[in-house]
């Protein structure tokens, strides 16, 4: 079944290195039975937990379809697509800004490392697209190794709770410790392969300010029949009209591949701060076997307002984007679309 036919857009994968976390669809239920069943999982958290058919059934439509808006749900995936475990945060709070996190790995993928790496995924969503400004778990006391990785993690004790083990961590210490130009760079190469797979060249951008998504956007040329429709122009175009804005200082732009000269020129012109890039210009003309384009930088930083440039940034991710891909001439794909 696929996923996003049930739980629409909002819920797409977050894809990390090594694993990625989406929504269950409901024929996984059966696995986060098990998850629950599993006495060698659960015992740190207590004791294992057995939902009767009709429970899990309203549990799935309160956590995942149509799901709530305090609670986000997702299982954790290895690269072979082998579900490893759960991770979710619970009874959101819109006025404080604060959720509650829950992870749990099956004993058997315990010790590999996906626990922090699904902990960065959910944390990078919650801070960076859902609002989130902070986020607590409260641990069970007996259990050590999970307190043990909160805090390894840069989570902060609370100690003067005394019914569990509090941990916390803001957005701020957040940002602090970890790189959210990766968190960006690899939802803008997720575009560039959405983009890729709906029969448009691979290309995907994304806009952001003060570490908060504000517009996505894939190449849409075939598709609106428009030469322009680049997926920077597209972020550009679409947020500071529907934001009535008509410069976008401060804002950072992310590109799977370096902006092209056009690209640029409404780099430009938006007046954006910070462009950051995975793939560099000369790393597509080298593997495409196309001709020499300029940098952007050769064109952002001409004059006297500087722009800051950083790439290419995780360009091995990047690049994969292009495996086995052919760029056919628009011209002869365009008529598909129509
Ligand atoms: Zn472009």
């Amino acid at each position: 079944m696929d996923y996003n036919s049930i739980v629409g857009q909002k819920h797409r994968s977050l894809k990390g290195k090594n694993i990625y976390l989406r929504p269950p669809g409901y024929d996984e239920l059966e696995y986060i039975q098990w998850l629950w069943m599993d006495e060698e999982t659960m015992k740190e958290v207590g004791r294992s937990i057995s939902l009767s058919d009709e429970q899990i059934e309203k549990w799935y439509r309160r956590m995942v379809s149509p799901g709530s808006e305090t609670d986000y749900y997702c299982l954790i995936f290895d690269l072979n697509d082998t579900p490893i475990g759960e991770i979710s945060f619970h009874r959101y709070n819109a006025k404080a800004k604060t959720g509650q996190l829950n992870i749990k790995i099956a004993a058997v993928h315990r010790g590999k490392g996906y626990a922090t790496e699904a902990i960065y995924l959910l944390l990078g969503y919650y801070f960076f697209e859902f609002g989130g400004q902070v986020m607590e778990d409260l641990i069970v006391l007996d259990n050590i190794a999970g307190q043990q990785l909160l805090l390894k993690f840069g989570f902060e004790h609370d100690s003067l709770v005394d019914d569990g083990f509090l941990v916390r961590m803001t957005k701020e210490k957040f940002r602090e410790l970890y790189n959210e130009d990766e968190y960006f760079m690899r939802l803008a190469i997720d575009l560039a392969y959405q983009s890729r797979q709906n029969g448009e060249d691979p290309f995907g951008a994304v806009l952001v300010y003060d570490g908060m998504l504000m517009c996505q956007s894939e190449d849409k040329s075939l598709r609106l029949s428009d030469p322009t429709a680049h997926a920077e122009i597209n972020v550009i175009r679409e947020y500071c009209q529907s934001n009535k804005k008509i410069s976008l200082e401060g804002f950072t732009l992310y590109s799977s591949t370096e902006p092209c000269v056009m690209c640029s020129g409404a780099i430009h012109w938006a007046r954006i701060s910070k462009v950051v890039f995975s793939v560099s210009q000369e790393m597509l003309w080298q593997s495409s076997g196309g001709h020499s384009k300029p940098k952007c930088n050769e064109i952002l930083n001409m004059g006297r307002k500087k722009v800051a440039i950083v790439g290419p940034l995780l360009p091995d991710e990047g690049l994969e984007v292009y495996r086995g891909y052919e760029f056919v001439p628009k011209i002869k794909r365009h008529k598909m679309f129509f």
